[in-house]
C-alpha cells in the first residue's frame, strides 16, 4: 500500500518521534501550524474517521491516552487542539486517519 504514515511507521521515512506503542505512533508534522504541532496515528491503517469500526474502540481510546500523555509530555497545561480532518472538503491530505495535536499558543476559533 502506498501511504505515507505507513511508510513512516516502518520507518522506511523518517520521522521525528514523540510517542511510540505498540499500536500508536506520534510524530512532529513536517509543516507545523503551531509551536507543537504533533500527528497521532493508528499503526493500523484505518482512512480516516468515518472508516474506524467496534473492532478499534481499543486503538481509538489509546489515541486518547497517548493525547493526554502528549499534551503532559509537551507542557500542554494551557490548553490545545486537537483536529481530525476528514475528506476533501474537511481538508485532509493523507489518507491514513491522524489526530493533529496543535498548542503552545492561542489558538484563533472558529478555523478558516
Ligand atoms: P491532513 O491535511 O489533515 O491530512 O494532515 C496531513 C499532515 O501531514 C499535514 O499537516 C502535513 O504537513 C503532514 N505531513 C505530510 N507528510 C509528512 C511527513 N513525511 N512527516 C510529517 N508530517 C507530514
Amino acid at each position: 500500500m502506498d501511504c505515507i504514515f505507513c511508510k513512516i511507521i516502518n520507518k522506511e521515512i523518517p520521522s521525528t518521534i514523540v510517542w511510540e506503542s505498540d499500536s500508536v505512533l506520534a510524530f512532529k508534522d513536517v509543516a507545523p501550524a503551531a509551536p507543537v504541532h504533533v500527528l497521532v496515528i493508528p499503526k493500523k491503517h484505518i482512512t480516516d474517521i468515518t472508516s474506524i469500526t467496534g473492532e478499534d474502540k481499543e486503538i481509538v481510546w489509546e489515541i486518547h491516552e497517548a493525547i493526554k500523555k502528549i499534551a503532559s509530555q509537551l507542557e500542554l497545561g494551557d490548553g490545545f487542539r486537537v483536529v481530525v480532518n476528514c475528506g476533501a472538503d474537511g481538508g485532509q491530505t493523507v489518507g491514513h486517519l491522524h489526530y493533529h495535536i496543535l498548542g503552545g499558543r492561542k489558538l484563533q476559533w472558529p478555523p478558516g
